[in-house]
């Protein structure tokens, strides 16, 4: 794979990261991104400012977690590693601290399928994963087991985390999770919200197949 194409990839990382917060899905340098490259990934190094970050900041980390980078690569590089190693459908992940996500993480709650939006992740719930200190191992075996079936979850007392099968889908997803998690905390204020079926979502995860833009048949 050529330099420039790897320059691109660098710059779509470091542009992911810091359109997190102008999207209102992150604060300060919390959160990172990553995507699949060769035998490794690329991803955010940990705690640097997004403003500050530049391509060549992003750093490749194999499979087996080496790496030759003057950085360190994002203290959560593992869930990243591990997600890309037993996800083939995933080629990219975004983890952050949103708002809405983070409270009803910090409730420990899943989120049920209060509106179709949810079928955009995959299945009728996003869960909550349990609880781990974070950057350990054991939060990314907790992250993957939320993760089964679904393209995001939420992380208990964290924030959450989106994947996809490319940078602009993780992203997007991303501000659908938060999205939802924001009109579910209002609708709760408002009443009790109706939970659709699972018959329903499954529906509407078959309508999302060929949701999009496509030319008129
Ligand atoms: P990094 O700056 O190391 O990526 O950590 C941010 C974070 O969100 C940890 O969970
Ligand atoms: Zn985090």
């Amino acid at each position: 794979m050529s330099r420039h194409t790897e320059f691109a990839v660098r710059q779509s990382i470091v542009d992911a990261a810091r359109s997190m917060n102008g999207l209102g899905i992150n604060h300060g340098t919390s959160g990172n991104v990553s995507v699949r490259w060769g035998d490794g990934l690329l991803i955010t190094p940990s705690g640097l400012p997004y403003e500050q970050m530049s391509a060549d900041d992003v750093v490749f980390v194999e499979m087996d977690g080496s790496f030759d980078h003057p950085l360190v690569p994002s203290s959560e590089w593992r869930i990243h590693r591990d997600i890309l190693e037993r996800r083939p459908d995933v080629n990219a992940v975004v983890h952050a601290h949103p708002i809405h996500c983070t409270a009803f993480a910090m409730c420990r709650q899943d989120i049920p399928a209060v509106h179709y939006m949810i079928a955009a992740a995959g299945g009728p719930t996003i869960r909550c994963s349990g609880y781990a200190t974070f950057g350990t191992p054991e939060l990314s075996e907790l992250a993957l087991e939320a993760l089964e079936g679904r393209a995001c979850c939420l992380l208990a007392n964290h924030g959450m985390i989106a994947t996809g099968p490319g940078l602009s889908k993780a992203l997007w997803l991303a501000v659908e999770l938060e999205t939802l998690c924001r009109q579910y905390a209002v609708a709760l204020q408002i009443g009790t919200p109706h939970v659709l079926s699972d018959d329903e979502i499954a529906r509407n995860v078959e309508k999302f197949r060929s949701y999009g833009p496509r030319p008129k048949v």
